[in-house]
């Protein structure tokens, strides 16, 4: 496992590895989910690249880009035993030199769910794997379903763009209670993670009502009753994977073709997101 730093060095150690490279980015405080996509990585290519760089392009002034947990040398520990090829640590300032001035804009797919709260956030996003594919030249991403907008979203810049890498994603990772895992999840409080709990309760409950007759209106009331009155949700959704816009109450769940729920709620401040397919198994 070797550490680089430098875009440059990485592009070139990178071009000396024969055979296929997987790709995982990440912004580090790593957990158990993005192990389990460095392990996925491991199993489809002979090469693993993982990186690890809070993006400042993806967050909002008003967001927690500065509070982000960062603890690169507990991240490195814990890839160790992983031992991916590559670790790619670069600074704010390598990634973004003083005239920086190139973004990719994101179209519609960004517009919506979490896309509508947080504006630019997608354009960020885009905007770091663009460079970052180009640094790394992976042949394949991995992304997490977790953030299931920007899995779409990664997917169709690389459809837009023609990038010669194939985005592979990866189911959410839980804990034994359902709540999906995230650096955030740090954040919590003991009190907040209890009420965070009622996320995935309220998840299995759509499970359980999701039928061919239920109407959206009717199983966004399921979840938010489930969710109940322990935090301030910021959107419940349920939009095809297509097109990632919202339903409207009255649209039947059978209408929408392959419809998926969303949710974003903040809990004593921390922002957290989960979803869930509504078609075929789901959960
Ligand atoms: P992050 O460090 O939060 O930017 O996440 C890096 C990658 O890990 C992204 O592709 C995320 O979607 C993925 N990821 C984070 N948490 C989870 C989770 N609980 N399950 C699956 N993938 C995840």
């Amino acid at each position: 496992m070797q550490l680089v730093r430098n875009p440059k060095e990485l592009y070139q150690t990178r071009r000396s590895l024969s055979g296929t490279v997987a790709f995982v980015p990440t912004m580090g405080a790593l957990h158990q989910a993005h192990l389990s996509l460095v392990r996925l990585a491991k199993s489809r290519a002979s090469h693993v690249v993982v990186s690890i760089f809070v993006n400042p392009l993806q967050f909002g002034p008003q967001e927690d880009f500065h509070k982000y947990p960062r603890d690169v040398e507990s991240d490195l520990e814990m890839l160790r035993e992983l031992s991916p090829d590559l670790v790619f640590c670069p600074t704010p300032e390598q990634m973004y030199p003083k005239n920086f001035q190139t973004r990719v804009t994101v179209g519609a797919l960004g517009e919506s769910l979490c896309g509508s709260n947080r504006p630019g956030h997608f354009n960020g996003v885009a905007t770091v794997c663009l460079k970052l594919f180009q640094i790394v030249q992976p042949d394949l991403a991995i992304f997490g379903e977790k953030d299931f907008q920007q899995l779409r979203i990664l997917q169709k810049m690389v459809e837009d763009f023609l990038l010669p890498v194939t985005i592979l994603s990866h189911p959410i990772v839980r804990e034994p209670d359902g709540l999906a895992l995230s650096s955030r999840n740090r954040y919590l409080t003991a009190e907040a993670r209890k009420k965070a709990a009622s996320i995935p309760k309220a998840l299995s409950e759509l499970r359980k009502r999701r039928g061919v007759e239920t109407t959206v209106g009717e199983l966004l009331a399921v979840a938010r009753s489930a969710l109940g009155l322990g935090m301030e949700i910021e959107y419940l959704a349920i939009a095809s994977e297509i097109d990632l816009v919202p339903a409207k109450n009255n649209a039947l769940l059978a209408s929408l073709p392959l419809p998926h729920f969303f949710l974003a709620v903040k809990i004593e401040g921390t922002r957290l997101i989960d979803n869930l397919a509504l078609h075929g198994d789901g959960l």
